[in-house]
């Protein structure tokens, strides 16, 4: 009797799913005590690692930066639709797989900030949309990288315009339903993410 119930105030429970980890990121789980209720109910998602990658160019500090095929093309077509615009659209970040991933958190416990504390700011492996090649931190001149500084630049003002017709979106706004912090740096290439 669903209607008895719900005005009794009870909600069916469904079941408590969580993504199955592959034995990798299962292992960087436990190694870096991350909580075994993290990703529970999708939240944050799982999402799967990149099949092909591209080259995109280098970061700000030289280091070669991927991406999926499709979003390469798509990041390359708004760098240079912002260029006619004078805008600079830099990549700090595209593809990272799960131990690179790790590799964030491990240096943050390093400097002793908490599991709890550090997983609102760098997803746990398995769980960040860099990993599927289709997301992308991005950085302009005059602006510090990786800051919210970034949503005062011209380049950020540019996106908010634009990046939707190249197909790209901020995925993690303010008060999102990941559970991460605000990023305005952060863009994914929409209907991959
Ligand atoms: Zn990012």
């Amino acid at each position: 009797m669903g209607q008895s119930r719900r005005q009794a105030g009870i909600v069916p429970v469904a079941p408590v799913a969580k993504p199955v980890l592959s034995e990798l990121n299962s292992r960087l789980h436990e190694e870096l005590g991350i909580p075994p209720s993290y990703g529970r109910g999708g939240v944050p998602p799982y999402y799967p690692a990149a099949d092909a990658l591209v080259d995109v160019g280098p970061n700000l500090v030289g280091h070669m930066q991927r991406l999926d095929p499709e979003a390469a093309a798509r990041w390359h077509e708004m760098v240079e639709a912002a260029g006619a615009d004078g805008v600079r659209l830099l990549i700090v970040s595209g593809f990272r797989d799960a131990g690179y991933q790790a590799g964030l958190i491990r240096r943050k416990l390093e400097a002793g900030q908490a599991i709890d504390e550090i997983l609102k700011v760098v997803a746990a492996p398995g769980f960040s949309q860099h990993h599927t090649g289709c997301a992308i931190d991005i950085a302009t001149p005059g602006s510090r990288p990786l800051t919210e500084e970034f949503e005062d630049s011209d380049a950020f003002a540019w996106l908010g315009e634009n990046a939707v017709s190249h197909g790209f979106s901020m995925t993690y706004p303010r008060d999102n339903a990941h559970g991460f912090i605000y990023e305005p740096w952060h863009w994914a290439l929409n209907g991959r993410i």
